[in-house]
């Protein structure tokens, strides 16, 4: 397994073709837009070294044997999802942000397994090329992307019948040696600083759409591939570097719009190549994994969120009213409910054909709804403790100030023996952990709200309630 430091390393060997602000990079891991979301990935390398997270952040490979990054580990038992999320708590707490490795992880054990049921069904030798890529990815410790989600321009109309196909990934070619891909993805995260992208259908296809069912990995800097970063909440701050830049982490992931212009992916890294019966299944299993997730990862930088917004009403000197303590109740509330429903869907998990195990996707997407609301009534409750300072805080700048700095200084102090340096650290956390990035991204990451009900009421079974009512209450057919 990499240091953190030797991925930085072996990102830098590589030559993406990466844009941002209308720029062409020439070293986007060092640009300060990126290197934020560079250095939170990194942790995930330095923890998995740490002989006190060891059990958490490494595992041993059933194919390999060796010791390896959870990150890259397949899902091989119940206790293997508890850990997961324990996992992604530890690094949610850490970080105080996302970490990003989850989705290739997810991405993984995904095509792990339906690839198994495709080559069962149809005779394919998918299942036996993604060992081969899977071996080398935990031999490597690389970290690899999640690409699911198309632009997908008109909702309204199926992939194929968009009035520009490309709307939709999907493969523009065939040839002996493998496949030619043309499309976009977007909204994926950590895509700049993974070596690897694990590209994904984003929905079950007939099969008029079977051109658009298709899985495969590319290399970052593979030919005709072009990522454009996305922009955040401040992220003109990241370029100043001071306090009011928030963490040396950054806010959310890092999200890139990934262009795939007419590239070539040869056949041992094609996974799936037209079996659009499948394609809903691999983003159904991907989907209830990754929306387990939000119960780790959000809590855990909840818990820094929490610590200082606790910390802050120490500084302000309201730490002892009961309404505080009361809404700081609530927040640990909110955030344990997730906590416990991600472990809840884990402890739940049924195993595939395959040999991994998937989470209880009712529980899962149960999480994941409860995210999309309990993030913001955290945050809300974040802001209505921190106050207005939240959004009116002088610059960095003019603290520097040599006018004005000392009379900042003195005016925004708090309680004696905190500075008001420290004051200020907390409210820009505070402001860019509940910022419009990172409420959006735990709205709509790993799916939007209604796409988390479509399945609820799916796996709910609600006939099977109504002949519970009829059994109970004595209700004739
Ligand atoms: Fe992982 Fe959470 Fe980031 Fe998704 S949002 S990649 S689960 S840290």
């Amino acid at each position: 397994m990499m240091t953190g430091a030797e991925y930085v390393e072996s990102l830098r060997r590589r030559k993406p073709r990466v844009y941002y602000k209308g720029k062409r990079l020439a070293a986007p891991y060092d640009h300060p837009a990126i290197a934020p979301h560079v250095r939170t990935a990194a942790t995930t390398y330095d923890l998995a070294r740490a002989p006190a997270h060891a059990d958490v952040m490494t595992a041993t490979s059933h194919l390999t044997g060796q010791r390896v990054s959870r990150f890259t580990h397949l899902f091989w038992s119940v206790d293997d999802l508890l850990k997961k999320i324990a996992m992604l708590r530890l690094l949610g707490q850490e970080t105080g942000t996302c970490f990003q490795r989850c989705v290739g992880l997810d991405g993984i054990n995904a095509i792990w397994s339906v690839t198994f049921e495709i080559d069962r069904a149809k005779g394919t030798d998918y299942h036996a090329r993604f060992r081969r890529f899977l071996e080398r990815v935990q031999r490597e410790d690389t970290m690899c992307a999640g690409a699911m989600t198309d632009t997908k321009g008109d909702r309204s109309l199926a992939p194929w019948k968009q009035a520009d196909p490309d709307l939709y990934l999907h493969v523009v070619a065939r040839r002996p040696d493998g496949i030619v891909i043309r499309g976009a993805k977007t909204h994926i995260t950590g895509a700049v600083n993974s070596p690897e992208i694990l590209v994904m259908p984003t929905l079950g296809l007939p099969a008029e759409g079977a051109d658009y069912a298709v899985a495969c990995a590319v290399p970052i800097d593979a030919e005709g591939l072009t990522l454009v970063f996305g922009r955040q909440t401040n992220d003109e701050r990241k370029e100043e570097d001071g306090i009011d830049c928030g963490t040396r982490f950054g806010i959310v992931g890092g999200e890139s719009t990934l262009i795939f212009d007419d590239v070539f992916v040869p056949n041992e890294r094609v996974f799936m190549n037209g079996e659009g019966d499948f394609a809903g299944l691999l983003v159904d299993r991907f989907a209830a994994w990754h929306r387990a997730n939000y119960g780790g990862c959000k809590a855990g930088n909840a818990d820094v969120l929490l610590g200082a917004t606790a910390l802050l009403s120490e500084i302000n000197g309201t730490a002892g009213n009961a309404v505080v303590k009361d809404k700081l109740t609530e927040m640990v509330h909110l955030v344990e409910t997730n906590f416990a429903g991600a472990m809840g869907a884990s402890a739940l998990a049924k195993q595939l054909p395959a040999g991994n195990w998937l989470v209880d996707p009712l529980l899962a997407n149960t999480v994941k709804q409860n995210v999309t609301r309990f993030v913001y009534q955290v945050a809300r409750l974040a802001h209505d403790l921190g106050g207005g300072i939240l959004s009116t805080l002088p610059a960095d700048a003019d603290f520097a100030n040599g006018e004005v700095g000392q009379l900042l200084r003195k005016y925004f102090a708090g309680k004696q023996g905190f500075s008001t340096d420290d004051k200020r650290k907390l409210v820009r956390y505070i402001e860019g952990m509940t910022s419009v990035s990172t409420l959006v991204e735990a709205l709509h990451g790993a799916g939007s709200p209604q796409a988390q009900r479509i399945v609820m009421l799916r796996q709910a079974d609600l006939p099977a309630k109504v002949a519970l009512a009829r059994k109970v209450l004595g209700i004739e057919k």
